[in-house]
């Protein structure tokens, strides 16, 4: 046996082919799992943002004692860079919200938005999860602990 080892030079056609099976087999194996981890980092990125934007928001109306703001925003994010659209609002706008937030958070999901409603003293968030992520929710329970953690 170790003759005919030695004798060899070179990988046979069907060593080749063997080691070139155990690779497709451990590619097939990691991609999904780092998808999946990826995706469940993004969605949990995501749930915190969501809890900022209404941490700030509710702080900033409690300190300006503003009342019976009825004005929604949203924040999309295309993969590069996260763009916002404040409708028609008269006090969070892009530049106050600018002031409110070094960036104003957004979802690191390709194509996915976070919408934000503020109606009186409740801010209420949320996102549209999209694309490979849909697997992992980016919805903020009613208690304020995420779903997709
Ligand atoms: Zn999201």
């Amino acid at each position: 046996m170790f003759k005919f080892m030695k004798s060899k030079k070179g990988f046979s056609l069907v060593e080749l082919m063997i080691v070139v099976v155990i690779m497709a087999i451990l590619v097939a194996v990691a991609v999904p799992i780092y998808n999946s981890v990826t995706g469940k980092s993004r969605a949990k990125t995501c749930i915190d943002n969501q809890r900022q934007i209404i941490s700030v928001i509710s702080n900033d109306i409690m300190l300006n004692n503003r009342t019976n703001v009825t004005e929604s925003f949203a924040v999309e994010y295309n993969g590069k860079e996260a763009s916002y659209d404040d409708g028609s609002n008269t006090i969070y706008t892009e530049e106050y919200l600018g002031k409110l937030f070094q960036t104003i958070p957004y979802c690191p999901s390709d194509g996915s938005s976070i919408s934000v409603s503020i109606s009186g003293n409740s801010v209420t968030p949320t996102c549209t999860t999209m694309g490979d992520d849909s697997d992992n929710p980016h919805a903020l329970n009613p208690d304020g602990s995420g779903s997709g953690s």
